[in-house]
């Protein structure tokens, strides 16, 4: 390597990097002071949404009422569909909280998530077909003829909700842009699609994935009152009192009861961009997304956008002739070639050289690096990871402040690939909410229940409490 004779190429030296960071620490860093007048903001439009509708972040009733008990039973299946992968599940509740799952995962390819919807369900169907021939089948202790087994399916998107399992798509987010679907009930499109391909399998619910994961980090601590994700998108959901949700008043549902809230706060601060500290790589980002102006929270913490942002920032630097002089530097020119993954590897690379930084970079993109360089995307990463983290605390804050949690403290359920596989993220987080709430904010717990956790959300499909409530 050339890490011996860095001299005699015309490499960004140590003291300019050094300089280029403190720019970007100014741009990057979040102060105590200014996450709190974020989450200020923020609870302000949790409120909003709740009261009424067509908000920009939706607070959508789930009608999933309460919380399981725990001694649910039998066997489900689950279908996950999220931003990078299609997840297929058989799940079998053995009661006092416990259960066992059989899974098979198929990656999505670019195109599905941009042809037609109808065919992307019909796809899942597939997929569920192969799954069920080669796990469940028919036969003794097995499939009766004439069965069929209950599924819930976990939609990763904003759907807005009449009943369990319904949910008419508001619009598509993660880079997702199949035509045919935005505005159309998924639920019946997906129906379709099963019936298509004969399966003995009845949809009964219609779950975001933020909500699978709070009832199925509540199966497993009954002290959880909040779920976020943290993955290629980022979203949260909780547990509300119904006469809290000022808009669904009309329904005449049980002002006691309790509903989950998919808050969908991706969205916070979009179009407007009022309140959250934006960059010009951010505005990049959103201008050059299939969505401009939409899910600005989102696109500030979730996996999909850091290592572009990162990407940016580095080509700005190229373009300055800052960085890889007499070097050709196409391979990083293209959008989204600088994996979130990277950024993760970056920071938790333990060399003195930084040897992990030089693979990535020789390997992916073709290029040299230096020491100083190296050692530069290294605390560039640390920024704009370190950020994503204190802005996911503020919206966690302004949960725990709206509802009034700091108190009696209580614990959130966490997933997702940011918050299960970014190194220190979790820590950030937790470093973020006592920036927030002081010493108080160490009450606010959040865990990584088990891993695909989101899937146990079945049970809620068929649970009798939830048709009761329904009619
Ligand atoms: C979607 C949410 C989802 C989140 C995490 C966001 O882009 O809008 O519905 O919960 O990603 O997967
Ligand atoms: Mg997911």
């Amino acid at each position: 390597t050339r890490t011996q004779d860095e001299e005699d190429l015309p490499h960004a030296t140590k003291k300019t990097m050094a300089d280029h960071l403190r720019k970007y620490e100014s741009l990057f860093t979040l102060t105590p002071q200014r996450m709190r007048m974020i989450v200020e903001a923020f609870t302000e439009t949790l409120e909003l949404g709740l009261n009424k509708t067509n908000q920009i972040v939706p607070m959508i009733p789930t009608y999933v009422f309460g919380w399981p008990s725990g001694k649910e039973t039998g066997d489900f299946l689950a279908l996950d569909l999220g931003g990078t992968n299609l997840r297929v599940c058989l799940v079998t509740l053995q009661g006092e909280g416990k259960f066992e799952i059989t899974q098979t995962k198929y990656r999505l390819t670019e195109e599905q998530k941009q042809e037609d919807g109808q065919k992307l369900f019909d796809f899942c169907a597939e997929c569920l077909k192969t799954f069920v021939e080669t796990n469940i089948g028919e036969g003794p202790g097995q499939l009766k003829p004439g069965q069929s087994l209950p599924l819930g399916f976990t939609f990763s998107y904003p759907c807005s909700q009449e009943r369990i399992d319904h949910g008419e798509l508001i619009r598509w987010t993660k880079g997702f842009g199949a035509t045919n679907t935005e505005g159309r009930d998924v639920a019946e499109m997906f129906k379709k699609s099963l019936e298509k391909y004969e399966l003995p399998i009845q949809l009964t619910a219609l779950i975001n994935d933020t909500t699978g994961t709070l009832i199925a980090s509540h199966y497993v601590n009954p002290r959880t009152k909040i779920a976020v994700i943290f993955g290629t998108g980022c979203n949260a959901a909780y547990m509300e009192h119904v006469k809290d949700i000022g808009k669904i008043e009309h329904l005449g549902i049980d002002p006691g009861a309790e509903m989950a809230i998919n808050c969908e706060w991706g969205a916070f601060d979009s179009f407007e961009h009022e309140h959250l500290p934006r960059t010009k790589y951010d505005a990049v980002v959103d201008d050059t997304s299939n969505k401009p102006g939409e899910q600005a929270f989102e696109k500030l913490i979730s996996g999909r956008y850091l290592g572009e942002i990162l990407r940016l920032v580095i080509c700005e630097l190229i373009d300055e002739g800052v960085l890889f002089l007499g070097q050709n530097t196409y391979k990083l020119e293209k959008p989204y070639c600088f994996d979130t993954a990277f950024l993760s590897l970056m920071e938790s690379d333990p060399t003195d050289e930084l040897l992990m930084i030089i693979g990535i970079f020789t390997h992916f993109f073709a290029l040299e690096t230096t020491l100083a360089e190296r050692q530069f995307f290294r605390a560039l990463a640390m920024l704009i990871g370190r950020r994503a983290a204190r802005l996911s605390a503020c919206g966690i804050a302004a949960i725990v402040s709206k509802q009034g949690y700091l108190e009696e403290g209580c614990s959130v359920g966490a997933d997702g690939s940011l918050y299960n596989k970014y190194p220190g993220f979790a820590d950030r987080v937790h470093e973020g909410l006592q920036d927030i709430f002081g010493d108080k904010g160490r009450y606010v717990r959040h865990y990584c229940p088990a891993p695909s956790a989101n899937l146990v959300l079945i049970f809620i499909s068929y649970d009798k409490k939830q048709k009761r409530r329904r009619s």
